[in-house]
């Protein structure tokens, strides 16, 4: 299974992880990191399919993707 690590105080809750997800697993906490932003968290690990999209996207590189055998689905 993929891993997604995301460094929450690097974050500035940009939304542009949650919105390129393809399997909608990344949503904004209802928390501020130490910048003062919500930031992104993960929700459901288990569907995370390791495409990594969210760590592209992610301007300030606040996430890192660990996979394994990605599985490339990415529009269904
Ligand atoms: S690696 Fe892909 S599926 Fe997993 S959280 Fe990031 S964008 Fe979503
Ligand atoms: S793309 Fe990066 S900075 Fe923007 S919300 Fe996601 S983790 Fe935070």
């Amino acid at each position: 299974m993929p891993g997604v690590k995301i460094d929450i105080n690097y974050c500035k809750g940009c939304e542009l992880c949650v919105q390129v997800c393809p399997t909608h697993i990344l949503e904004m906490s209802k928390e501020i990191n130490l910048k003062g932003y919500f930031y992104a968290r993960l929700n459901e690990p288990t569907h995370c399919i390791g495409c990594q999209l969210c760590a592209i996207m992610c301007p300030d590189v606040a996430i890192k993707v660990q996979s394994h055998g990605t599985r490339f689905v990415l529009f269904e």
